[in-house]
């Protein structure tokens, strides 16, 4: 078992993974682990997640208290609130994490729910990641925007217009949950930038969710994937090929138009002359 001190080494060493993966710049992003019942560590505020040492880290009771001094003079982050309501609701759940990562973020700024039954990793090991409405961050109306949608099979949530949190037994398990989300939603962009996503029909779902219910992961969407029921949230991220596709075609057929166009009043242009000087050179 880790000592506290351990722990609040793997924070400052997971908080360097954050920042070197760019998920959180400046001061951004914080996580915390649960060390006993109404035990808390947690990231303190205004320091950046790459630079912190054991003895910035902050430890706090339920209720966000600060209960030890630090040292350094250090203050527990503003989304204490975020961490310790989804630490009440989950009793398995002992480390949260919250981060801007950019490509998930980007999603979660447009509004475009995450695509389901498109990536086998994210699928397994996120599930349905929903998106919480935007709420002012370090208010109580944050958690209380996460709350409703968090189940007993949620690890993952999307903020909306902030960022992402990510949730586990323990806090490699959060951390390994926001690296699937980013590198799923870079996937996802890059996708779209191709032009054309294949999505898993019903079967393929059904027999991955089989698999990952195999690997410990239970997921209710295995009892209605059979009937199709995945994905109803895709059309959102799917109309965006199309909005994609008819976009270009109109911009490529207005620049050929407008070629043509030029083309033609040039071509219009040069007959009139012609023939100006036909008449021209006839009466003169
Ligand atoms: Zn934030």
């Amino acid at each position: 078992m880790q000592s506290v001190w351990q722990i609040k080494q793997e924070i400052c060493e997971i908080g360097k993974r954050i920042w070197q993966k760019g998920f959180c710049a400046g001061n951004e992003g914080n996580h915390s682990v649960r060390i006993a019942p109404d035990r808390y560590l947690c990231t303190p505020t205004g320091i950046s997640k790459g630079f912190l040492d054991p003895e910035d880290i902050i430890t706090c009771d339920g209720e966000g208290n600060q209960v030890e001094p630090n040292s350094r003079g250090r203050r527990p982050t503003s989304e204490i609130k975020v961490h310790l309501a989804i630490y009440k609701v989950r009793n398995d759940v002992n480390a949260v994490i919250h981060s801007h990562p950019p490509h998930a973020t980007a999603f979660a700024i447009a509004g475009i729910p995450l695509p389901e039954g498109v990536h086998p990793e994210a699928e397994v090991f996120l599930g349905k990641v929903k998106t919480a409405k935007y709420a002012t961050p370090s208010t109580h109306d944050l958690p209380n925007s996460l709350l409703p949608l968090i189940g007993p099979e949620t690890n993952t949530l999307l903020m909306g217009n902030h960022g992402s949190v990510s949730f586990d037994k323990d806090l490699i398990g959060a951390y390994y949950k926001l690296e699937i989300l980013d590198a799923y939603c870079r996937i996802l962009l890059l996708t779209k930038s191709i032009g054309k996503m294949n999505v898993l029909d019903k079967n393929q779902m059904t027999e991955l969710l089989k698999v990952k219910e195999k690997f410990g992961f239970p997921d209710s969407r295995l009892a209605c994937s059979p009937s199709g029921c995945v994905g109803q949230e895709n059309n959102a991220f799917l109309a965006m090929f199309e909005q994609t596709a008819s976009a270009q075609c109109s911009c490529e057929s207005g620049k050929v138009e407008g070629t043509q166009d030029a083309l033609g009043a040039a071509a219009f242009e040069d007959m009139v002359q012609a023939i100006t000087d036909k008449i021209m050179s006839a009466v003169a």
